[in-house]
């Protein structure tokens, strides 16, 4: 039988930020006991919330749900003020699993629109994180979502613009609408350090790294994370079929049908036995060669929360 190869992407999977908002509501769980809230889920993945669900978690879609005094956590994908507000008006008792490097985006937004700017956030309609950004400047930040959008921004003073953008976009789609945006505002001015957050443009690098040799790339993640959607249309924009696959549940043998090199990834919310599973089921159809070559080393980490702060 002959021997497939698998690629393995490099780095994969858990981000930081993921990994401190799992954290934080095992930590709450653990110190407050259940039940305890999260308003949203906690990270865009299905398996991460079924787990903790599991454990006494309660995931709801806004506060109304939440019982008086009761713990309720903040996903990581950050909120908009209002919603801080309305926990503190009714005394709830708020953990922040906002990821650090959404709360840089908030902080931009403020600084941004309190210079005087016209703020422009590059984004995807609808996703939480972009409501939460939207929410730090109510009717003052204009939503790009695209190339064709940037013509249609209208703005008082085209010398005061500035940019922003989501943290889990596509990297390379993202330079093209931030350079047809300084086409039209030269003096264009955008945040010291890109709002793409590591985790997301290394995983893009890591998957473009393998996806050209691939003949098939599987995607781990949930329908409703950008950062796993995004990796599926890089392979695909590249001209490898990609699927975007929850577990291997939902791995179709035609897709493995006469291919012998698979590229395997993961998006920065899916767990990595997700993969590990995909792995196993690769080697019970045949011999699997598993080459990883990693373009970047990730050792990011962020300090918790005091409000679940061991010792604090
Ligand atoms: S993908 Fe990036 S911004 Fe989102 S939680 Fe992970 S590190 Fe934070």
């Amino acid at each position: 039988m002959d021997v497939r190869t698998v690629l393995l992407a490099s780095p994969r999977s858990f981000c930081a930020g993921v990994e401190r908002a799992i954290e934080i509501v095992e930590l709450a769980l653990r110190q407050r006991g259940a039940p305890v809230y999260v308003r949203r889920q906690i990270v865009h993945n299905t398996h991460v919330v079924a787990d903790l669900e599991a454990r006494g978690a309660v995931f709801v879609s806004e506060l109304d749900a939440v019982p008086d005094g009761a713990c309720v956590v903040f996903a990581a994908h950050g909120v908009s003020p209002v919603v801080r507000e309305a926990a503190a008006a009714r005394d709830l008792d708020v953990i922040d699993a906002t990821c650090p490097l959404v709360a840089k985006v908030h902080q931009e937004a403020r600084r941004f629109a309190g210079r005087g700017d016209t703020v422009v956030l590059i984004g995807h309609s609808g996703h939480e994180e972009v409501e939460g950004t939207l929410g730090e400047v109510p009717g003052g930040i204009v939503l790009v979502e695209s190339e064709a959008d940037v013509a249609t921004v209208k703005v008082p003073d085209p010398r005061r613009v500035s940019y922003l953008t989501q943290t889990t976009l596509s990297v390379s789609e993202t330079g093209r609408i931030v350079a047809a945006l300084r086409e039209r505002f030269p003096a264009l001015r955008g945040p010291a350090v890109e709002d793409i957050c590591y985790a997301t443009s290394n995983r893009q690098a890591a998957l473009t790294e393998i996806a050209g040799r691939a003949e098939l790339v599987l995607v781990l993640g949930s329908a409703n994370s950008s950062n796993s959607r995004r990796l599926v249309e890089l392979a695909a924009e590249g001209g490898t079929p990609a699927h975007l696959i929850e577990d291997v549940g939902e791995l179709r043998p035609e897709w493995l049908s006469g291919v012998s090199v698979v590229g395997v990834t993961a998006g920065a919310s899916a767990p990595p036995r997700l993969v590990d599973e995909v792995l196993a089921h690769l080697r019970g159809l045949g011999p699997v060669e598993v080459v990883e070559e990693p373009v970047a080393v990730e050792n990011v980490t962020f300090t918790l929360p005091l409000a679940v702060r061991p010792g604090a």
